[in-house]
């Protein structure tokens, strides 16, 4: 077998990989998106890191499976990347495959690929039912139910960074309000930090500068991480009642800071999660960084 061609796109970087059909990883590229430089420069972008592959793996690969920053669509192949811009409906999926003819190409949301990755090859293996979600620049996530991932009508199913936790808070950038991506995203935590007095010691005022400051006793810092986590918890709470889930697996940026996040959100999940089948509800890190994507994306293509 000759391997599975992966993509990962995000706003930020778009990676690629060969795929074992076992799930790992036999070799990976990334380049830097281009958001900002218009429609075919993005393009041209994906197009190079399949041609390094297609190199790679001899000129032939089995299948091609995709996982893009969403919202997307599924039945229509197209994406439309929040961060970049100039995708927006973008045929993705068939300007894949008329760059890698005759095999079968499958499209899904970057959440949907992370949970599948993890519960295949990392924390969430042996569960049936988990949520897998990202906390960094956003929150996103997809599901796992009964062993099988959710897609939903588009393919968006999981994506729980914009569940509503706050009817009365700030706008969202999706156009709602109140989404626990305006509380607990790293660039979230950030700006409610330093309106209300934190000021960073590094030059840089980001996440990971906020965790340091947290992780120093900053009441700042640590009462911002506090208000996020507050938020994951009453998301995961509600998510976890309609899901009726074994397992929560958090990856991401902001994942990293380890305790600080997780020791705040098993005490404000144990508050709030209090029907019998959501006590004792587990919320783990992931197992498998940022690979996840791309092991993710070549799992969908063994889907039936
Ligand atoms: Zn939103």
């Amino acid at each position: 077998m000759a391997g599975i061609l992966a993509l990962d796109v995000g706003g930020t970087k778009i990676a690629a990989g060969l795929v074992d059909p076992d799930g790992s990883l036999i070799y990976t590229a990334t380049l830097p998106t281009r958001a900002a430089e218009g429609t075919e420069v993005v393009w041209a972008v994906v197009a190079e890191l399949i041609g390094n592959v297609l190199q790679r793996a001899g000129g032939r690969v089995d299948a091609v499976g995709i996982g893009s920053a969403g919202p997307i669509d599924v039945a229509a192949g197209t994406v439309s990347p929040v961060n970049i811009e100039g995708w927006r409906g973008f045929a993705l999926r068939d300007r894949v495959a008329a760059a890698v003819p005759g095999v079968p190409v499958r499209l899904g949301g970057d959440g949907v690929c992370m949970a599948l990755a993890e519960h295949r090859y990392g924390a969430g293996r042996g569960t049936r039912s988990m949520l897998g979600m990202v906390v960094s620049t956003g929150v996103g996530g997809g599901l796992v139910l009964d062993g099988t991932p959710v897609l939903g009508r588009t393919g968006n199913a999981g994506h729980v960074g914009h569940v509503v936790v706050d009817p009365d808070g700030d706008r969202c950038r999706c156009g709602g309000r109140g989404c626990v991506e305006t509380i607990a995203s790293g660039p979230s935590m950030v700006r409610w930090a330093l309106a209300h007095g934190w000021s960073p010691e590094t030059p840089l005022a980001d996440a990971k500068a906020l965790g340091a400051a947290a992780e120093a006793g900053d009441p700042v810092a640590l009462r911002a991480f506090r208000r996020g986590t507050d938020a994951l918890a009453v998301m995961i709470a509600s998510v976890g009642a309609v899901c009726d889930l074994d397992l929560v697996v958090i990856g991401g940026g902001v994942a990293k800071s380890g305790a600080l996040l997780f020791g705040p959100l098993h005490e404000a999940l144990a508050e709030r999660a209090r029907l019998d089948f959501l006590v004792g509800l587990q919320v783990v890190p992931a197992g498998l960084g940022g690979d996840a994507g791309l092991v993710g994306a070549a799992a969908l293509t063994m889907l039936r």
